[in-house]
């Protein structure tokens, strides 16, 4: 779900090391002591962090963005490739000037790492204080009190139920404009190449009446987007049993679904016709025609869908895990394009050099790539888990040197797919929600079409929050631009 942290909008897996972690913003409402958090990986992790913040606010934290003033430092980690993981290794030896000038100071490692590798991380590296999984935040208060006495402390508990459904994120890093909802939390698929399973646990689902809250607030602050966030949306399903299945102890045939994820985009999509619904990520063997359709009939149900494929052959989508083929993807596709229309932005997560891959199998990918065109991909050579499916039962045989001439082959595919699928929206009038001022100048504003495409606009009489009509006049693979045709139009 990276898709939704980078600027950028082609990305391979050694860039997005480079560009996604954010850190906190000040935030100073007359606590005593300061909290620094950095976070790692995909936007489910960023969520968290706001979760995090909201608890420690409780505690008696403000944030900061300036570490050295900080009573506690975390990182909130990200496990899914080995470069990740070093990425915060090496991030850690920053903190040891900031350790020795207080030595009150907590260092905590929250979230997939901490979870993987449990009180090893303690051993390993020795400037870390404290060790809490994604299930334990609730705990941080008690931790960071063992922390204070002097001692280690770890929590990886985790959980069949937590969802911290009444817990009122603080927003880090917010544009004020546009947010993530946490809609549930783990995945109960088992892809045998990601550790996602066993880093986040079971796969539950939060209350939709607590979602549908969570998006009035945001939109009586002045939000005009959110992204509803899950490692498998299409498997949202709530009901007052199923939230509690585990500790009633029933059986599935006894549970009475009530919400499904076309219910909760519809309860979503309902708030406010000017409140924009994005949501990451839709898995391929779960999206319905029922979410295609409830996205048609909603016009601020943003067209744009991010379904990785992984690979374009149908033996290798069988090693993976992933329980669908080549052709029951392009299908989806095709369901997709007939529903939405040619409009609506796909994009899609790819890894190279899985094991045993093929260099037929290997075209096969590009070929896919050639027939679906993505509007962007996030792209990755494959890096071994330890624990996962794939490293026990298969070898990691594909040299690296191969796994990276695929991964620059599929880059380049999906640079042109980029170029062409932009090229067919010059001359179009889009709608854009404006974000802020463009990063590389003052006179531009940047905002998003309903595909999820940043379109750059000129400065004019308007500011973030805006909708704009503009009309689209040129493009790069990964940015429209535009002229505004029209301010704030009637939606
Ligand atoms: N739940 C999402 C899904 O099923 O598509 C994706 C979750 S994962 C956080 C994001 C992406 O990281 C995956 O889609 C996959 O492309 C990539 N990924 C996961 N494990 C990987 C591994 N061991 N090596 C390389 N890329 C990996
Ligand atoms: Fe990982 Fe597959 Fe779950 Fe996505 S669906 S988080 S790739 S196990």
């Amino acid at each position: 779900m990276n898709n939704l942290i980078a600027d950028i909008d082609i990305i391979s897996g050694e860039e997005a090391q480079a560009c996604d972690f954010k850190t906190t913003v000040d935030e100073n409402t007359g606590k005593t002591r300061k909290l620094y958090i950095e976070s790692y990986g995909c936007a489910m992790n960023f969520a968290d962090s706001e979760v995090v913040a909201s608890i420690m606010k409780e505690g008696g934290y403000d944030t900061t963005s300036d570490f050295y003033q900080a009573d506690a430092i975390f990182l909130n980690t990200c496990s899914i490739r080995e470069k990740a993981e070093q990425t915060v290794r090496k991030r850690l030896t920053d903190f040891q000037r900031a350790k020795r000038a207080k030595p009150s100071l907590t260092i905590g490692v929250l979230g997939c790492m901490a979870e993987r590798l449990k009180e090893k991380l303690l051993e390993e590296e020795k400037l870390v204080d404290i060790v809490v999984g994604p299930d334990a935040y609730r705990d941080l208060p008690n931790l960071l009190s063992v922390a204070e006495e002097g001692q280690k402390a770890v929590n990886t508990f985790l959980s069949r139920e937590e969802t911290y459904a009444d817990i009122s994120p603080v927003r880090l890093n917010s544009n004020g404009i546009t947010a993530f909802i946490s809609i549930m939390r783990g995945c109960d698929n088992m892809c045998s190449f990601c550790v996602v399973p066993f880093t986040r646990g079971r796969e539950r689902s939060r209350d939709p009446h607590s979602i549908v809250a969570e998006a009035k607030d945001l939109f009586s602050k002045g939000y005009k987007e959110v992204t509803l966030l899950g490692q498998n949306v299409d498997s949202y399903k709530w009901s007052p049993e199923e939230n509690n299945k585990a500790r009633l102890n029933k059986k599935e045939e006894e549970v009475s679904t009530v919400v499904n994820f076309a219910n909760l985009l519809e309860m979503v999509a309902l708030v406010d016709p000017s409140l924009r619904i994005r949501f990451s990520t839709s898995h391929p063997k779960d999206i319905t025609d029922e979410v295609l359709y409830t996205m048609k009939k909603y016009d601020n149900i943003c067209k744009y869908i991010h379904l990785p494929a992984q690979s374009g052959n149908s033996r290798v989508l069988e090693l993976m895990n992933r329980t669908y083929d080549r052709e029951w993807y392009l299908e989806r596709v095709s369901k997709i394009r007939e529903i939405l229309g040619e409009e609506c932005g796909i994009s899609s997560d790819m890894i190279t050099g899985f094991c045993s891959e093929t260099e037929e199998e290997h075209q096969d990918t590009l070929s896919l790539m050639d027939i679906v065109k993505f509007d962007f991909s996030y792209m990755f050579f494959y890096s071994e888990r330890p624990g996962t499916l794939a490293a026990k039962k298969y070898v990691d045989d594909i040299p690296m040197e191969v796994k990276k001439r695929r991964l620059s082959e599929v880059i380049k595919k999906q640079s042109s797919s980029s170029l062409e699928r932009n090229r067919l929206d010059l001359g179009k009038e889009q709608v854009i929600l404006v974000e802020g001022a463009s990063k590389k100048s003052a006179d531009e504003f940047k905002g998003r079409n309903s595909a999820n495409k940043v379109v750059i606009v000129p400065a004019g009489n308007y500011s973030k929050g805006d909708y704009l009509t503009v009309k689209i006049t040129d493009c790069t693979p990964a940015t429209l631009f535009g002229e505004v045709i029209e301010i704030n139009p009637q939606l």
